[in-house]
């Protein structure tokens, strides 16, 4: 344990915690979210080495860093070798730019990549401290289904899961219905951003301590490191093998957790070129970036890349943090931070539903790239940047779009669009058949709490 690194809250006001605590406790009981207090660095010669790996070894090697004295090294492989048994393809669009897929996990998004680490991860110390946990857990639809499969099933842990009633499709809703067992949806007739205030209150009210809550959002730690190695995995496997090589990727963002996976990847040492931070019209962020003035949305834009839906997203407060300044949880900046170092890194763009359906119908229509909405955001705004910084636009060097939903999660969309019906991974067959286990709420914090005191 001697030298692991400590976890800080980016509200300053609450005790440093290791990693397995901050993991199990989720949100930092200041209420603001748990950091590392240093980022481990990854050598030149370590991440060259991670071209001859697979998806597993390179997210044993990254996720190491961050748990040094905290698990066994064996036990780590065991887990990472159970989470990472999917593809993580790297499809080729034109020249030496691609679309990286994270959509071949049990649920058909990238979230799965972060759940199923996590879920294994708290398994693992829940057992070895002897205790058991529920998680609550908001969702604008992707999340939901991600966590309620990564943890289905287990017995120390049980699930709830609160979505807005009309921000998901049928398909996303099913995916975390059809379950049962220890999972539990709830519907609740209000947005993202009110599930997610609801599951803040539930978290600083000490008469549901009894229950031991936590998050599983991306606001907790366990799910950012996860985040981490698929960037690594892409610049290890695109590559030329020079010493300069350098690498841009564009997010598609909404609650900025991706993204804090990019920027945590860059502060360990990969070498990027720029990072483009695409969201849709919830455009706080590529605003701030412009004018160093940060306002929420409220409510926030419906578009339909639904899961990006955020008015203000969690995670911008640890960004904040690690370039210098503070904000707290309201998002009130109260310490500016290094706005020109966060100009270097990240360029912001925010993309209407207009220009995402237009991009979903030229990527398949010249490339044969097919794209839902989240990915058709983030490969628009890499499209702006390069238009806007035409000397970037070399045709030798490496561009990742990140696709983050299988296109077959948005069938009415696309059909619209491309006139096609995007054929369904395995992982989303068979769900039409099966009877939903479902719940509904008012948008009201006492109505909430007594549900769970009823029920657990
Ligand atoms: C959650 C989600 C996003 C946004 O990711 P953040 O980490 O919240 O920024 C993008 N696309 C899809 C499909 C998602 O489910």
């Amino acid at each position: 344990m001697s030298n692991s690194i400590l976890y800080y809250s980016t509200n300053y006001k609450a005790e440093k915690q290791t990693f397995s605590q901050a993991l199990l406790k989720g949100l930092a009981p200041d209420k603001g979210l748990f950091m590392p207090e240093a980022i481990p660095q990854l050598s030149a010669e370590e991440i060259f080495a991670f071209s001859d790996m697979e998806y597993y070894q390179i997210a044993y090697e990254v996720i190491r860093k961050f748990l040094k004295g905290e698990i066994a090294d064996d036990e780590l492989m065991e887990l990472v070798k159970d989470a990472y048994d999917f593809d993580v393809p790297l499809e080729n669009v034109y020249e030496k730019k691609y679309v990286m897929r994270l959509d071949q996990g049990p649920t058909a998004s990238f979230k799965d990549f972060a759940a199923r680490m996590m879920g294994r991860l708290m398994q693992y110390y829940l057992k070895k401290e002897n205790k058991k946990m529920l998680i609550l857990t908001a969702t604008s639809g992707d999340t939901g289904s991600a966590i309620a499969n990564a943890f289905y099933g287990l017995d120390n842990i049980k699930v709830v899961v609160l979505f807005p009633e009309k921000e998901v499709t049928n398909r996303q809703r099913k995916q975390m219905t059809t379950l049962g067992k220890n999972v539990q949806i709830i519907s609740v007739d209000g947005k993202f951003d009110d599930c997610q205030a609801l599951v803040k209150e539930a978290f600083s009210d000490p008469d549901l301590n009894y229950l031991d809550l936590s998050s599983a959002n991306s606001i907790n730690i366990g799910r950012l490191i996860p985040q981490i190695v698929y960037y690594f995995w892409a610049f290890a496997k695109l590559r030329k093998g020079l010493p300069d090589d350098r690498i841009t990727f564009a997010v598609p963002s909404g609650n900025f957790g991706d993204m804090m996976g990019a920027v945590f990847a860059v502060h360990m040492g990969l070498p990027v070129e720029k990072l483009v931070i695409a969201t849709n019209s919830n455009d706080e962020f590529p605003k701030y970036l412009e004018t160093g003035d940060y306002q929420t949305i409220v409510p926030s834009v419906n578009c339909i890349s639904s899961a990006m839906n955020v008015g203000h997203p969690s995670n911008i407060a640890r960004l904040i943090t690690l370039y210098g300044g503070k904000m707290d949880e309201k998002g009130h900046i109260y310490e500016t931070a290094d706005l020109e170092k966060l100009r270097k890194d990240l360029f912001g763009v925010s993309v209407n539903d207009e220009q995402t359906r237009q991009t979903i119908k030229e990527a398949y229509e010249q490339y044969q790239c097919l794209l839902e909405p989240h990915g058709a955001v983030g490969w628009n705004g890499l499209m702006h940047y390069l238009e806007q910084h035409p000397e970037k636009n070399d045709p030798d060097a490496v561009f990742v779009s990140l696709e983050t939903a299988h296109p077959a999660k948005f069938p009415e969309e696309i059909n619209r669009i491309l006139n096609i019906d995007p054929l369904l991974p395995p992982s989303l067959e068979n769900l039409d058949g099966k009877p939903e286990f479902v719940d509904t709420i008012a948008l009201n914090y006492h109505a909430f709490k007594q549900y769970l005191m009823d029920k657990y």
